[in-house]
């Protein structure tokens, strides 16, 4: 059985006034909220802020990105254990922006995982095709390299308290979603490249969010499909209304995949 997981991603928005009402209205609006985890990652600057609204409180901190070092002369990065200090539980890693405007590698992305996990940090793994690779017939091969070369190296228990996002390029911030059907055909390759690498029991327990244009209006669809485990939340978490709509709808699969 798995938790469904609700992060959302606000990219480089908020000033730290919109910062502050955002956090503040997201977790004063999901107090009672069960069978659901949620989490929100804010920009860098604004995650001290974020971290103090939120409080020991259920709601997560992660942040976006980190570097593969702990500590040295790399200016303007921020490193693992910088995030753990500030309080944070999860880190984005791979996220496409970031592969297609910085340049980032599979293997920087291997080394941020090994990174995060050696700082307790739950490292977020991101993959997931263009429009072109999939027109291509591509999408099984690119996330799998992905995957593969994001988790070299990782050991078994490593893997097993990650989570994995499947992120079509073409999805987001385009308002148009995956179906859930396509959705979960990458999420059941994923697993099964998961069960290969670690276990059937590892692979059964590990949580794969979907990404791309969720909306609270097809939240629903997306996360009554078994295979989605919850969905990484970009434009729509930058609104408390839209962002508690989609947690609502998957706490709602999530109590009904519990037998609530
Ligand atoms: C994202 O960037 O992780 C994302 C899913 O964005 P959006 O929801 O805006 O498509």
């Amino acid at each position: 059985m798995r938790t469904p997981l609700v992060m959302g991603n606000w990219k480089m928005y908020g000033l730290l006034a919109e910062a502050r009402a955002l956090a503040s209205g997201v977790r004063d609006g999901l107090k009672r909220v069960r069978d659901v985890e949620v989490a929100l990652c804010p920009p860098y600057t604004a995650l001290a802020v974020v971290s103090e609204i939120l409080g020991g409180g259920p709601i997560r901190l992660g942040a976006q990105n980190c570097h593969w070092d702990a500590s040295g002369a790399h200016t303007g990065e921020i490193s693992a254990p910088m995030l753990a200090d500030v309080g944070c539980r999860y880190v984005l890693l791979g996220h496409s922006e970031r592969r297609r405007e910085m340049g980032e590698t599979d293997e920087q992305v291997n080394r941020k995982v090994r990174a995060a996990l050696a700082h307790r940090l739950t490292p977020v793994l991101c993959v997931g095709e263009t429009a072109e690779e999939r027109r291509q017939g591509l999408t099984f091969t690119t996330v799998e390299g992905q995957l593969r070369a994001g988790l070299a190296g990782v050991p078994a228990e490593g893997i097993a308290s990650m989570v994995l996002a499947y992120e079509p390029v073409w999805a987001i911030g385009t308002g148009v979603n995956a179906t859930p059907g396509q959705a979960a055909e990458v999420h059941g390759y994923l697993r099964g490249l998961v069960s290969e690498l670690t276990s059937k029991e590892i692979a059964l327990t590990l949580r794969i969010l979907y990404g791309g244009s969720v909306k609270p209006d097809n939240a629903d669809a997306l996360c009554a499909e078994p295979e989605i485990d919850g969905a990484l939340v970009g434009a729509a978490s930058l609104t408390v209304a839209g962002f508690i709509g989609i947690v609502k709808k998957a706490a709602r699969a999530g109590a009904v995949t519990k037998g609530d």
